[in-house]
């Protein structure tokens, strides 16, 4: 259902590529936008279209109040807008509708009546490739270690080039940067790196592309309600490699069996490589867990098919710390290591949190009550942490479990007593982590906003 879906609203856009590529600006023409967001994509690619000389109108679900910030970045652009809903009206005379990945496309009335009307979609990324003049592009996606893997890469390939042993290196998609902006000035020489979402993905099929050098890192099942089915989901994944040319490569940990099957199955089997974690580039990287050395040992692989030397390999790895909120290593204070999760928002990231490391453990955990089960993790940190300080909506009923699991916890009045709390009971060897396997919102507008606090109050300790 769901494939046959967007394969239905993404149909026009082979033939409207081929009609488009000739004309590489938008003078005079009208593009609606459709959807803004918080993230960038929609903003970056209204100012491009903008820059381009399109009459463009931006539409959103969101009123103007939600989308105020966002708004406030397009300050004295000439863009029209249609916020708190989308209106038919505004696709007359549309010659382009820009969906952003956000927007369950199967789904919205708005978008089936421009496939009604004929009327060509695209999207942030699709218009980006078609343009992209780089010859080596990496393209990142997987369920979980993303962001990760692409900074990591972002980080050697940077290292190499400022060394002088790589051209220019750029860095975009899903990790939060849109390169439409930058190809002025990109050259086909340069290397562009790319994290690719799901979404992305699915979209990206309709240019029948995929970036030569592509990592999967995993697949979970994710997203489900917007992909239908696992299926569905894997699929738009191997859009990553299921338009590469022979002389593609595909890296996959060596673990990941199903995702080597299903890269298999959509006949990239020749293309792809096994990785794992050389040992001898042990000691240089920063960020802990096996995970991590599952993210640094496809970075590793993807620089070396690239040309770059071990040596600078290791001195991007070490360069890097990791990505803000991701088990990112705050400080250390007498003797004791803080790291920030506060990315955490499920059982599961905290329990590859908490089996990160070999050193003792004092734990941070809670938050907004998703009325999800929390005994299975109750149990992993009653084995495995030394100790438990439990706040926010959720503190009583870890408190309860953890201890109920012979583990030993504490509750906390407020997020500073919990880090106060932790200070207190951590000794020199120990580390101290904020992985609160909960959402932020019964205390913080964000888990950005939580994590920022929790790196403010160490660093007053
Ligand atoms: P993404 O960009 O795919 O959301 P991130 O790199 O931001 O992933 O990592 C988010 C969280 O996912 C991490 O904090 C960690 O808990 C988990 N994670 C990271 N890499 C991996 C991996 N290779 N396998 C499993 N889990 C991972």
């Amino acid at each position: 259902m769901a494939a046959a879906a967007s394969a239905v609203t993404m149909a026009r856009s082979d033939e409207w590529n081929r009609e488009m590529n000739g004309i590489m600006n938008y003078s005079g023409r009208r593009v609606v936008v459709m959807g803004l967001g918080h993230f960038g994509g929609g903003i970056a690619v209204t100012r491009w279209l903008v820059e381009q000389g399109a009459q463009v109108t931006i539409t959103d679900s969101k009123s103007a109040a939600d989308l105020a910030e966002s708004l406030s970045r397009l300050d004295g652009l000439p863009v029209r807008q249609r916020l708190g809903g989308h209106d038919p009206a505004d696709l007359d005379g549309c010659e382009l509708l820009v969906v952003s990945p956000a927007v369950p496309k199967d789904k919205s009335e708005f978008v089936r009546e421009a496939v009604r009307r004929g009327i060509p979609l695209s999207s942030e990324m699709n218009l980006f490739i078609e343009r992209c003049p780089a010859k080596r592009v990496v393209g990142i996606t997987g369920s979980a270690g993303k962001s990760t893997t692409t900074a990591m890469i972002g980080s050697i390939l940077t290292t190499a080039s400022e060394a002088g042993a790589l051209p220019r290196v750029w860095l975009g998609g899903n990790i939060g940067h849109s390169l439409l902006g930058d190809l002025q000035t990109m050259s086909s020489e340069d290397l562009v790196v790319l994290e690719l979402s799901s979404f992305q993905l699915e979209d990206l099929g309709a240019l029948r592309w995929s970036p030569p050098i592509a990592v999967i890192t995993n697949i979970q099942p994710n997203h489900l309600d917007r992909h239908g089915t696992l299926e569905a989901y894997a699929d738009a994944k191997m859009n990553l490699v299921r338009y590469q040319s022979a002389d593609g490569v595909v890296f996959v940990h060596e673990g990941e069996d199903e995702v080597a099957r299903r890269v298999t199955a959509v006949g990239a089997g020749a293309r792809l490589r096994r990785v794992t974690f050389p040992q001898e580039f042990a000691s240089h990287l920063r960020l802990p867990g096996r995970h991590n050395r599952d993210n640094a040992a496809a970075a590793i692989a993807v620089a070396r098919a690239l040309g770059v030397a071990d040596e600078l390999i290791k001195r991007g790895i070490e360069a890097f710390t990791g990505l803000p909120h991701r088990l990112e290593f705050v400080a250390e204070r007498d003797g004791v290591r803080y790291y920030n999760d506060s990315k955490s928002t499920t059982p599961e990231s905290t329990r590859i949190a908490l089996e990160a490391f070999d050193e003792p453990v004092v734990m941070l955990v809670g938050g907004y009550d998703k009325k999800i089960p929390l005994d299975g993790i109750s149990r992993q940190l009653a084995a495995r942490a030394k100790l438990t300080i439990c706040y926010g909506q959720t503190g009583p009923a870890f408190h309860r479990e953890i201890t109920a699991a012979g583990g030993r916890a504490e509750r906390a009045d407020s997020f500073e007593d919990a880090v106060a709390k932790a200070r207190a009971a951590a000794v020199p060897g120990d580390v101290v982590v904020l992985s609160p396997a909960c959402a932020s919102y019964d205390m913080f507008s964000n888990y950005e906003e939580r994590g920022a606090l929790f790196r403010q109050y160490v660093q007053a300790g």
